[in-house]
């Protein structure tokens, strides 16, 4: 959804972009000389929203990769208790790795399992 967004947005920009160097085209056939530094000026602009929408595009790109990771689910469990708790699975997680004490009593816990959830639409 949210890189819909960006996809739009960049999408916007480059039609911006386009009409703007078409209008700079257009400038110099028929007002030949006399608007030179206006058509500079609409050309450079046009290139800033190019340059921009591609910056946009990868931002949406870079915002999807975390979302895939929410499908992989680390279980915690402890060694003294039942205490057990899924969260998100982060980087660096790995079975039987310690995080530390339990939240319940003092014992350690650990990563119990990893497991993948199927994605849903
Ligand atoms: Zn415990």
């Amino acid at each position: 959804m949210n890189s819909n967004k960006f996809t739009l947005i960049s999408i916007l920009l480059v039609i911006g972009a386009f009409i703007l160097f078409l209008l700079s085209s257009f400038m110099d056939q028929y007002f030949i000389g006399q608007y030179t530094i206006a058509n500079k000026i609409i050309m450079f602009i046009g290139l800033i929203l190019l340059i921009a929408s591609w910056g946009i595009y990868f931002m949406g790109l870079k915002q999807v990769k975390p979302q895939m990771t929410e499908n992989v689910i680390t279980v915690i469990a402890c060694k003294n208790c039942n205490y057990r708790e899924e969260r998100p699975f982060m980087e660096g997680d790995y079975v039987f790795k310690e995080l530390g004490s339990c939240k319940k009593c003092s014992g350690t816990s650990y990563i119990h399992a990893i497991y993948l959830v199927s994605v849903k639409k």
